[in-house]
């Protein structure tokens, strides 16, 4: 049985009960060494097999899946729904009829909300969240390019893109975003070295190279880092929900 494991964003604490225990069952554990915080790796069983998929392709990490008899953990950073590259592998287990399950984990974009005690969804401000990445080496299909999302104005939570913040702020200006719109980059969220810069979109570029941050970051744009908002209907008195009737 091969078991797909959420990590999370870092802190070893906060990844699921349910992925601590597969962890502790585990035979063979395949961990994605780049992001995973190793430290999660010292509840396995002595006698568990660990590989680190950084210094392994997919070919590779399929014949530790395939050559293993007892319960594996693949091990994912954060939640493997998100640029986890995990339907790739569940592909070829399904083609070959191995079984496996997923376990979600903590994203890093909910690490990086904790680390900056922010909400991405403030009533009058954004209500949508759009995840997304700049265009790199992995290109994105037409019509998802930074530019083209600005135009929503909403919230935005930019992945694997640290390294390309001068892309970011251009793109995300040219799509209109005013140079002003609050910026935030959260570096390790939730690691011990975590770091936070608060900036601006016209900033941003300029404060990372300060900071020397150029890759394991989120940037997280919009006006729910610094706005005035409207109260939340869900807790107001004159505001009837299944559970609270009017007054
Ligand atoms: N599945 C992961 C994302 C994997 S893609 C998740 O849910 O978080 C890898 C990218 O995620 C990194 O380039 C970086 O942009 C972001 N990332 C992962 N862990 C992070 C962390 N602790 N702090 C900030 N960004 C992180």
């Amino acid at each position: 049985m091969v078991h797909f494991v959420g990590a999370g964003p870092g802190a070893v604490d906060l990844i699921t009960v349910r992925g601590a225990e597969l962890i502790k069952q585990a035979d063979v554990i395949i961990y994605a060494g780049s992001l995973v915080n190793p430290e999660l790796l010292k509840n396995a069983k002595s006698d568990c097999r660990i590989y680190d998929s950084a210094y392994m392709n997919l070919e590779e990490v399929m014949d530790v899946i395939r050559n293993c008899n007892g319960e594996l953990v693949r091990l994912h950073t954060g939640d493997p729904s998100l640029y986890g590259a995990i339907k790739e592998q569940m592909d070829i287990l399904d083609k070959e009829g191995i079984p496996y399950d997923v376990c979600p984990g903590v994203s890093s974009m909910a690490g990086a909300a904790a680390a900056l005690k922010a909400e991405y969804t403030l009533p009058g401000v954004s209500q949508s969240v759009i995840i997304a990445r700049a265009e790199g080496r992995t290109g994105v299909p037409q019509g998802q390019e930074l530019k083209v999302l600005a135009a929503h104005h909403s919230t935005m939570v930019i992945f694997l893109s640290s390294g390309l913040a001068d892309k970011v702020s251009t793109q995300l200006t040219e799509g209109g975003y005013d140079k002003d719109t609050p910026a935030a980059v959260v570096y390790k969220a939730t690691w011990p070295d975590e770091r936070i810069i608060r900036t601006t979109l016209e900033h941003l570029s300029d404060d990372m190279r300060k900071e020397g941050i150029d890759k394991t970051a989120l940037i997280i744009v919009g006006d729910v880092l610094d706005h005035e908002y409207e109260l939340s209907k869900l807790y107001d008195k004159d505001f009837a929900t299944g559970f609270r009737g009017k007054p």
